[in-house]
């Protein structure tokens, strides 16, 4: 365990300055002046107070972005010219890549370093990677049986409500924005209420980077309030959503019973990584820990559940916890640090009785298993061992550092076990048999198969969900997709009788 607490010590923590809602081009309060306090999980002090939009709050930033979308420039503007705005934001974004990494880091206990080089830059890269895609948006022209032609036009969809959860602020704010952006629609984002600093700090530079009012609108708050008055309103036109299955299922309910608006979700995981007998055991070791313990577990796509082939078994266990004791949990600022802390309190509390309730069902405990340090949201790495199915630690996604790690025989029976999930967000495979990656690549149900790697994202590469993971794709071009609309337009040739 790296030292805990001590960030001063590493790098000098920014002074906040954005806490109000953005609306308008403009940082102002909340109407009813509610506030709440976003909480530093290093330390579960108070790091400041966030205005709470409502509401009433909601509704003026859905009619700043209707106003911007009905009658402004963005969705007019050339492709070309959207594409140049997002470039100068993507800059920003990289300039500014410090403050904001140390935003997400005091916010939700992210790696500081990892921040710097990694959520940053790949942030602002989606921001250029669709910037790129802003001019090359075409319809098609159709070849029609009957005297007619056509074409196709794809145009935004229009005004976006944006949801996302606390584990990867800066990243998914990238995801979600850059598409809707690049296609031209106009944006009500929302941040989680656990992690509200990186997307205000990034609707400062929007206005630096010279969108026009309106366009992106920031609304903090929590969801039953604010996240509950998009889903639910009028005059949005689509709404992304990531989070949880439960709150998923609400808001696809509060889109159907209002306006009918179009849904895309990238929900809950309970992912499997399956480890055959002819793979390197230390690499796979190392694979299945970066898996599991990456953002210490709160990632959507962690490899939670690990089968691993009964020759090898045995080795692996061993190895795997050598390797856990040696995995650093300490400050977020400290560069020897692996593992920072868990995002929030709710979160820290819910991974402890998940691993009391594992004990309680009879599974071993081979490492961890208790918090650590005297403050803060700490949480050992932990492994399971003489884990069944059946178990609640398997079935439920507990978004931390707890690996289930079960033993399998057969192919057939690996792939059995895998797909016996509700989710089906990611998997993974160990093996350099090309028979048993190919068929178990096409057997997985599941949005992504990492073959002899595991968390390799990329933004020119789909992810999203099968089964109660979600539907609709984010990343890559498929993602412009889902803030595009297809108009057919249609005329008669030579003597049509139409
Ligand atoms: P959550 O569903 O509780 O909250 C996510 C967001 O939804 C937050 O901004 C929250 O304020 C808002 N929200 C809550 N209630 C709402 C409502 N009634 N209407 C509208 N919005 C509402 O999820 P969480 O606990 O913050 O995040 C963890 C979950 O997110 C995990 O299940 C994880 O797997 C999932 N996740 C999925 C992906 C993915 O890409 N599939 C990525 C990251 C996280």
């Amino acid at each position: 365990m790296a030292s805990i607490g001590n960030s001063e010590s590493y790098v000098k923590i920014p002074k906040i300055k954005f806490t109000k809602l953005f609306i308008n081009g403009e940082f102002v309060d909340a109407i009813s002046g509610k506030t709440f306090d976003t909480i530093d999980p290093r330390t579960a002090e108070v790091t400041t107070q966030i205005a709470a939009a409502d509401q009433e709050d909601v509704d003026l930033a859905v009619k700043a972005a209707r106003e911007a979308f009905d009658h402004g420039k963005w969705p007019r503007m050339s492709g070309f010219e959207r594409g140049k705005i997002m470039m100068k934001f993507a800059d920003l974004i990289e300039e500014n890549k410090e403050e904001l990494a140390a935003l997400d880091a005091i916010d939700a206990g992210k790696l500081y370093s990892l921040g710097k080089v990694f959520d940053m830059p790949e942030t602002a890269n989606t921001f250029r990677y669709f910037a790129g895609a802003a001019d090359k948006i075409h319809g098609e022209t159709l070849k029609m049986s009957r005297e007619l032609q056509a074409y196709t036009l794809r145009e935004p969809i229009g005004v976006v409500g944006l949801i996302i959860p606390w584990n990867f602020p800066s990243i998914m704010f990238g995801c979600k924005v850059a598409p809707a952006l690049a296609a031209g629609c106009t944006i009500v984002f929302k941040p989680a209420e656990q992690t509200p600093l990186s997307a205000l700090f990034f609707a400062h530079l929007s206005k630096l980077a010279g969108f026009p009012d309106g366009v992106l609108n920031v609304v903090t708050g929590f969801g039953s309030t604010a996240g509950a008055a998009i889903s639910s309103h009028m005059d949005i036109d689509k709404i992304s959503f990531t989070g949880s299955t439960a709150v998923g299922g609400l808001v696809m309910q509060a889109a159907a019973k209002s306006n009918l608006k179009s849904v895309s979700l990238e929900l809950g995981g309970k992912s499997p990584l399956l480890i055959f007998d002819d793979a390197d055991v230390d690499k796979a070791v190392e694979l299945a820990l970066k898996g599991i313990l990456f953002n210490k577990g709160e990632v959507c796509v962690a490899g939670s559940r690990v089968y691993v082939q009964e020759g090898i078994y045995d080795k692996f266990v061993m190895k795997a916890a050598e390797k856990a004791k040696t995995w650093v949990v300490g400050d977020p600022f400290d560069p020897r640090t692996r593992q920072g802390p868990q995002a929030d309190k709710k979160q820290f509390e819910k991974i402890l009785s998940y691993i009391e309730i594992g004990k309680k069902e009879g599974a071993t405990l081979l490492t961890g298993g208790k918090s650590c340090g005297e403050k803060g949201y700490y949480i050992e790495p932990t492994i399971f061992t003489d884990v069944k199915e059946e178990m609640t630690i398997v079935r439920d996604e507990i978004f931390g550092p707890v690996m289930c790690l079960m033993k399998f025989k057969t192919v057939e029976e690996a792939i059995r076990r895998a797909n016996s999930s509700k989710y089906g967000l990611a998997s993974g495979i160990v093996t350099n048999d090309l028979n048993i990656a190919n068929t178990v690549s096409r057997s997985l149900r599941a949005g992504i198969v990492w073959i002899n790697c595991y968390l390799a994202f990329d933004r020119d590469c789909p992810y999203g969900g099968y089964k109660m993971s979600g539907f609709g794709r984010e990343n890559s071009l498929h993602s412009l997709e889902e803030y595009l609309q297809i108009k057919a337009v249609v005329t008669p040739i030579f003597n049509s009788p139409w």
